[in-house]
């Protein structure tokens, strides 16, 4: 007999988690996962928040097939004007301030976090990095460096030396911020880490910090990013900017695309002897950034980012209301379930998946589940995405 996909899946795909839940999706429309037999689930992950403006939207998947005509990929950074590298450019630049209109483009989330702290260490001839424990910024060997599961990290060391680890949320260590310090990595809101945001006045007293010690303030939005939390960037409602912004996941609108967003006189410092200060050959690829910029239009012409509170709202008042539900953090579409269990919440995840609904807990912070649809779900689909996740924590409990 002919194996099956899933069997192949297991034999041939390399497999990095021990519990794959391997679902057969054969399409995907929307905030719905399509499968055979008729068989569908409602997506509160969005591919880790990449799929802000729902699956196969056809603004982007237009945007794709018309570049792809044009010419998918021609020329490594500089030699060739790629366009939608430009316009893409032009138009973030256009929606962020001005210490932030040079946009660096690369491949993913982790290639923006190299990037950046290579940036920063080239912009201020400094090596000691700062970051947060409980961070998640990536898988390579310079953003697994910064990184902040303990237990992710450990087997590939050595590292990167220099990198000190603070605690997120605590003013007193911010101390630890010196004249040595080339930049602080922080995500404003700690995305696998549970959805952890940050405390009053926190973002400003590094931000301040930053200034005094004239190290470089990195901010990791790459799940943030790209509306999910109610602004195009969660600094944007935080008040407080970055030197360097740190873009990935929905940015491609479902294509691979990261960049690092700077000024240009940081920037600079990469073209400065010795030159060709970060290399890609397909950071930027013309398709991605097509995708990209048509997200990001649909995202901004249907105000979806406006909606996004009330929708998380919508949310967080249905799931407060059972009684196994300690808490809920939120940051707009962006949100942690928390019982305070670790197996309760598994048992929740695989009930909501046997009927219907995908979801996940954190990788740091396995006793609270994820709910992060695209950003078009609408209000029936969250009531109906409700009902299913409060069926799931009943089943759990009993
Ligand atoms: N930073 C944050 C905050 C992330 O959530 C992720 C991905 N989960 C990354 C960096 C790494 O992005 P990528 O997987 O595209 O390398």
């Amino acid at each position: 007999m002919k194996p099956n996909l899933r069997q192949l899946f297991f034999e041939h795909v390399g497999q990095t988690s021990d519990f794959p839940m391997g679902l057969e999706v054969e399409r995907a429309e929307g905030v719905w996962l399509l499968g055979p037999n008729g068989k569908k689930w409602i997506d509160l992950i969005s591919g880790v928040s990449v799929s802000n403006v729902g699956h196969n939207n056809p603004a982007v998947v237009e945007a794709v097939c018309s570049q792809a005509r044009d010419y998918l990929h021609l020329m490594v950074y500089g030699e060739v004007i790629q366009s939608p590298q430009v316009r893409y450019a032009a138009r973030i630049a256009e929606l962020l301030p001005p210490r932030l209109q040079s946009v660096y483009f690369v491949n993913s989330g982790s290639e923006a976090v190299e990037g950046a702290l290579k940036l920063a260490k080239r912009y201020t001839g400094r090596t000691e990095l700062v970051s947060f424990k409980n961070a998640y910024h990536g898988s390579t060997h310079g953003s697994l460096s910064v990184m902040g599961g303990e237990e992710y990290r450990n087997s590939y060391r050595p590292l990167l030396p220099d990198v000190q680890q603070l605690r997120f949320n605590r003013p007193e260590d911010l101390e630890q911020i010196t004249a040595r310090t080339a930049c602080v990595i922080v995500e404003p809101v700690q995305g696998e880490g549970g959805i952890q945001l940050p405390a009053p006045g926190f973002l400003e007293a590094l931000r301040r910090r930053c200034d005094e010690t004239g190290a470089l303030l990195i901010f990791d939005e790459i799940q943030t990013g790209t509306g999910r939390t109610g602004t195009l960037y969660y600094f944007q409602q935080a008040g407080v900017t970055p030197d360097i912004l740190c873009t990935a996941k929905s940015f491609g609108g479902g294509m691979p695309l990261g960049a690092f967003i700077s000024s240009d006189g940081i920037m600079s410092t990469l073209k400065t002897n010795p030159v060709l200060g970060h290399i890609t050959t397909f950071g930027g690829h013309p398709v991605c950034c097509a995708a990209g910029l048509a997200a990001l239009e649909y995202l901004l012409g249907e105000g979806l980012m406006q909606q996004a509170d009330a929708k998380g709202a919508r949310y967080e008042q249905a799931m407060r209301a059972h009684p196994a539900v300690k808490e809920v953090r939120r940051a707009g579409l962006l949100m942690a379930v928390e019982f305070g269990d670790a197996a309760l919440c598994e048992r929740v995840v695989q009930r909501a998946v046997e009927t219907g609904l995908l979801t996940e807990w954190f990788l740091f912070w396995p006793t609270a589940l994820r709910i992060a649809p695209p950003l078009t779900i609408t209000d029936d689909e969250i009531d109906a995405s409700c009902r299913i996740l409060l069926d799931a924590i009943d089943h759990a409990v009993a």
